[in-house]
């Protein structure tokens, strides 16, 4: 006798890292019992007729932030929260997100952690896993490393662009041997705050504060310096280290070079180095595209996309750190202190679908991985994250890849009024968004509910 299925997916093209088939997926419980062979829809249960269309695992976006860093503090401050955050992912596509989890000024990494989950639990529609972020190496923190890890929080996440870093570096190289030890990944963002520091007070020596310098103010070479010794610490620690939005051709070679000597290194970049250039900066509303390192140079794009391509770029990631436009062009920032960050959540696959699959530029199996295999593997979330296979968690993307539609971010999801890409033709969107077998996206329509997430206790890291 067949076997009854709460959902069945059928006759779509379902894409893994391995390969494409057509075949039907058979989910119970929220998770994959059958793929392919006879299956029957259990009484009211919801079958997707998949047919002519790509069937991908959902996004697995392992950088977002839907908690402020510092709360109660309107200067920084995002748009989105967990509700409107995780609307917009499954929007684009995203099942799982990974949120930056800053904690209280006072107090420790475990308080962060439980105040996110705590607000990720009231209010995300998909799932969702929390990194501890190290602010202050404090006894305390390092303590709390393997307890977060055998919680199932197996990662940390520095800034080598925060004043605090060189003061303060063997104690973060003890929490890289610590969060090795305990079988995580360091997740590092940088750029280095001493050359930044510098070229502020160059820049305003010069007069040139106008928000049109702020690619000036954080140069190639911080992030090149801040690269390298990241390669070097994961070198040295042997703690698998990830470079979070790595911008620029030079950055890249520094991971590439260390790889090839053996080192942990992972490599994630962000849609804006995929999309957009310093010549962005030139617009008189430049300041709306101010992100951490700033956009770059055509070949630097160029040197992105050939490394999603060529596996040197392991993952892309959104970054969503959502501003109104308003709070972006506020005239009380300058090129040195601008607001950093955009939404990016219902943005980030459709264009890696529409400007790398449907181009040419990368093949179908190549965004699988980077979109969701690689970082589910490398934040130890796989297999029940990032695959369809059985036993995995039903989180689809059903496609339509005639749909185009022109990017207006007032009228999507995220609470920021504006999208960086505003005016963008997109073609390869959505249909049907699943996340443990329920639809929580149809035709334009967010279906699932605040409140039916959950968090997403990981493994170890796996190399990928
Ligand atoms: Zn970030």
């Amino acid at each position: 006798m067949a076997a009854q299925m709460d959902t069945i997916v059928r006759r779509g093209t379902v894409v893994t890292v391995g390969g494409r088939s057509v075949v039907d997926i058979g989910v119970r419980d929220g998770v994959v019992v059958q793929l392919g062979g006879e299956m029957v829809l259990a009484d009211g249960g919801t079958e997707v007729d998949a047919a002519e269309r790509i069937v991908t695992p959902g996004g697995v976006d392992a950088h977002t932030h839907l908690t402020d860093p510092v709360r109660g503090n309107p200067d920084i401050a995002w748009a989105d929260d967990f509700e409107s955050g995780t609307k917009a992912a499954v929007a684009g596509g995203i099942t799982t997100i990974g949120n930056m989890s800053f904690g209280p000024r006072e107090g420790t990494m475990v308080d962060g952690i439980e105040a996110d989950d705590a607000e990720a639990q009231q209010l995300a529609v998909c799932d969702y896993f929390l990194h501890p972020v190290l602010l202050r190496p404090t006894e305390e923190n390092l303590a709390a490393i393997r307890p977060l890890h055998e919680a199932g929080h197996t990662s940390i996440k520095f800034f080598l662009s925060f004043n605090n870093f060189d003061r303060n570096v063997q104690s973060f190289l003890t929490a890289m041997r610590i969060t090795k030890d305990a079988g995580g990944i360091s997740l590092i963002h940088c750029e280095d705050a001493a050359i930044m520091d510098c070229c502020c007070t160059l820049l305003r020596e010069a007069g040139k504060t106008d928000p049109r310098f702020f690619p000036d103010a954080r140069p190639v070479q911080s992030e090149v310096v801040a690269t390298h010794r990241a390669v070097g610490f994961a070198e040295t620690t042997g703690c698998p280290s990830y470079v979070v939005h790595l911008a620029s051709a030079r950055a890249l070679e520094a991971c590439h070079d260390g790889r090839r000597r053996g080192v942990p290194i992972y490599v994630e970049t962000r849609p804006i180095y995929l999309h957009l250039t310093r010549s962005r900066f030139e617009e008189e509303d430049g300041a709306k595209y101010a992100g951490a390192p700033p956009l770059r140079d055509q070949s630097d794009v160029n040197a992105l996309w050939a490394g999603l391509a060529f596996g040197n770029v392991d993952t892309l990631a959104t970054d969503h750190a959502p501003w109104k436009l308003a709070e972006k062009l506020d005239p009380a920032f300058d090129a040195t202190n601008l607001r950093q960050g955009v939404a990016d959540l219902e943005t980030c696959m459709p264009m890696l679908y529409s400007a790398g699959v449907l181009s040419g530029r990368i093949s179908l199996e190549q965004f699988v991985a980077v979109s969701s295999t690689n970082p589910a593997k490398l934040f130890g979330l796989y297999p029940q994250k990032g695959t369809i296979a059985v036993g995995s968690d039903a989180d689809f993307v059903v496609w339509d890849d005639t749909k185009t539609r022109v990017i207006d971010g007032a009228s999507m999801e995220s609470r920021a009024d504006y999208s960086p890409y505003d005016g963008f033709e997109v073609t390869g969107w959505p249909k049907w968004t699943l996340s443990r077998g329920e639809i929580v996206y149809e035709d334009g329509v967010v279906t699932g509910s605040p409140g039916r997430a959950r968090l997403v206790r990981r493994g170890p890291h796996r190399p990928i």
